[in-house]
């Protein structure tokens, strides 16, 4: 089923939770086994990253150099294909521009709709170790409204209708003037065919009400499915803001910080903030809550227990 139409239709919340593929070597087994807690909460889908390949410049004896393909993870197409097969749910892969070309683009949309996936998340994708800025592919795609543009022909070609997310930044993305920007840049994506959003983590649930507000006055009015992520070491208040251009509220990192020696403190400050998060989000009418889990399933099983 499309997730426009789980949205429309759900009688009561539920979480949505998105997976990265394991590094190569995990075995299937592993994967499903670290993925079984969540079913418990019933998720209809269950969304699958995707990471980009990564080349190394190997010296040969003749003083050339060989390119090799360093790919660290399992596939997003082999993760979904097990996730459908075991629990009988619908998979969202995740669907970049970065390092793509569009011929790989329609392929892997092949695939996609040979498995019977029905919903898929595009976006750009990140930069590659060494690249300070997103590079396209020279035969891909620069922005992720132009994939959006490209999906949405193959649907119309094929006769096979994908549902389309995309991805947002209640806090601007780092590469973005300003928020106001931004959000014309996400109207294009809407306008291009996306049915449907999820944001960036956030840590303040304020940011997010006026985020939504604001794209509703730009006139973006598909559904906007907050994205969580509980905290769950004191580093993190440095890391993540880092590596998503977030803020962490002065009130969640002071707490943090005053228990940075304390790993089992920070672990359950960060777990409270972010179901008192979820919790809000549901009483404010969202129909679901996307949650990052990043491999890592015992915080979030509780978050979920004591919200779905
Ligand atoms: P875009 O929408 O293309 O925007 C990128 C930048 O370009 C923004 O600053 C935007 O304002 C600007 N822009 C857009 N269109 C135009 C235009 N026409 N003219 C000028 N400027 C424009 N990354 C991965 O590699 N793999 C994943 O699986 C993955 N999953 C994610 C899931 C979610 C929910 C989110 C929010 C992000 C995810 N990312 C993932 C990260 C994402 O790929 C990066 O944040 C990337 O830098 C931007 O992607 P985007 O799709 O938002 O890009």
């Amino acid at each position: 089923m499309k997730i426009s139409q789980m949205l429309q239709n759900a009688a009561r919340p539920y979480p949505s939770l998105e997976i990265v593929p394991p590094l190569k070597g995990v075995t299937k087994t592993q994967l499903l086994d670290s993925i079984r807690p969540f079913m418990e909460f019933n998720p209809p889908f269950v969304n699958v990253t995707t990471h980009r390949d990564e080349f190394e410049f190997i010296p040969r004896q003749d003083g050339s150099f060989r390119r090799a393909l360093v790919r660290k993870r399992v596939s997003e197409t082999a993760v979904c294909a097990a996730i459908q097969n075991e629990f009988k749910i619908e998979v969202v892969p995740h669907i970049i521009c970065g390092g793509a070309s569009r011929d790989i683009i329609e392929s892997k949309l092949h695939d996609f709709q040979f498995l019977g996936v029905e919903n898929l998340l595009a976006l750009r994708g990140d930069c590659i170790t060494g690249e300070k800025r997103f590079v396209p592919d020279p035969d891909g795609y620069t922005y992720a409204s132009q994939l959006v543009e490209a999906i949405e022909a193959f649907s119309k070609t094929r006769g096979y209708d994908f549902c389309v997310g995309v991805g947002a930044y209640p806090e601007k993305h780092f590469e973005a003037p300003n928020l106001e920007t931004d959000i014309e840049n996400l109207k294009k994506k809407v306008d291009a065919g996306a049915d449907y959003i999820v944001t960036q983590m956030f840590f303040d649930n304020k940011v997010f009400y006026e985020f939504c507000d604001k794209c509703l006055a730009a006139g973006i009015t598909v559904p906007i499915i907050p994205g969580l992520k509980p905290l769950s070491s004191a580093r993190q208040i440095s890391l993540l803001p880092e590596a998503f251009s977030i803020d962490i509220p002065l009130e969640l990192s002071s707490e943090m910080e005053a228990n940075k020696d304390n790993k089992e403190a920070c672990y359950q400050i960060g777990k409270r903030w972010c179901s008192e998060q979820c919790r809000d989000l549901l009483a404010h009418g969202c129909k679901t809550v996307h949650f990052y889990t990043m491999g890592k399933a015992d915080n979030i099983v509780d978050i979920l227990r004591e919200n779905f």
